[in-house]
């Protein structure tokens, strides 16, 4: 408890230094009267930067210690929401307080007692698996291009690689998995530096945070959503609490998001201004 406080004071000026953070606490400050907040934010790139391997990216200290202490308020739930594997997504957090976690871009979810997973998720687990080894032998040539097996669904990522590399990269995810597309198999979902290939099942971050937010409701009354992210794959989030709640791009990304924070420190500042708000 004297860390938390004792960070609070030390990092307090930064906070207030950001117009955005303060904008942003605002708008929490102004939510409806009698409302829960549902703060719910993307993980990767939002609260955590990037790292060369995705692998090594792990909740900060700091950032574990408010979300717990945010999710233990009366007033507060808190979740999370990525395209990592649920069960990834959890350890990789490290939160002990009681929170909602949405993996594979809200195809399983859980927490607060609940679990979802879509019915059709297993369906093409088999067909997937074949395409990775493929895809594998594919990139595994080009430097800076990683392939992540999530069993589930098969990420590539082309952060570090060259833009030769990344059209090359593309390119042989469009020649291996181009005819399951048409298939319509699986879709892409292509993110900023990752090409992601998931199951076909119409299903998005957006249905997530309504899945969440409607058992929310179910257990505690109204609620009021906050949604944070930095990728493509959040605008869908964004469209599905538009004006009934708030929402904040992460970064200089192109967004319908009603705010904007300028990266992980900054959602690190916004998130220990809250921590003073009456919630
Ligand atoms: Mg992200």
């Amino acid at each position: 408890m004297r860390s938390t406080s004792q960070r609070k004071q030390a990092a307090a000026p930064e906070a207030s230094g950001d117009p955005a953070v303060a904008r942003a606490v605002e708008a929490v400050g102004r939510r409806p009267a009698g409302r829960r907040l549902l703060l719910l934010s993307d993980f990767d790139g939002t609260l955590c930067e990037f790292r060369p391997a995705p692998e090594s990216v792990y909740l900060d200290r700091a950032r574990r210690d408010l979300l717990d202490a945010l999710a233990r308020r009366p007033g507060v739930t808190v979740g999370l929401v990525s395209g990592r594997r649920l069960e990834d997504l959890r350890a990789r957090a490290g939160l002990e307080a009681p929170v909602y976690y949405a993996g594979l871009h809200g195809l399983e979810i859980a927490g607060a007692g609940a679990s979802f997973v879509h019915e059709r998720v297993a369906e093409t687990r088999g067909l997937l698996q074949v395409l990775a080894r493929a895809l594998d032998a594919h990139l595994s040539a080009l430097d800076g291009v990683r392939l992540e097996n999530k069993d589930l669904s098969v990420a590539v990522h082309t952060r570090l690689a060259s833009p030769a590399h990344r059209a090359e990269a593309r390119r042989i995810v469009e020649r291996v998995v181009g005819p399951h597309l048409a298939r319509r198999t699986f879709r892409m979902l292509p993110g900023s530096a990752v090409i992601e290939i998931l199951p076909n099942i119409p299903w998005t971050k957006g249905h997530a945070v309504r899945w969440i937010r409607a058992d929310v409701e179910r257990r505690h009354g109204p609620a009021w959503p906050v949604y944070l992210g930095d990728d493509v794959t959040d605008e869908d989030a964004f469209e599905a609490i538009g004006s009934s709640g708030l929402t904040i791009v992460v970064g200089d990304r192109e967004s319908a998001a009603a705010m904007r924070l300028s990266g992980p420190p900054a959602v690190e500042a916004w998130l220990r201004s809250l921590t003073d708000l009456p919630l």
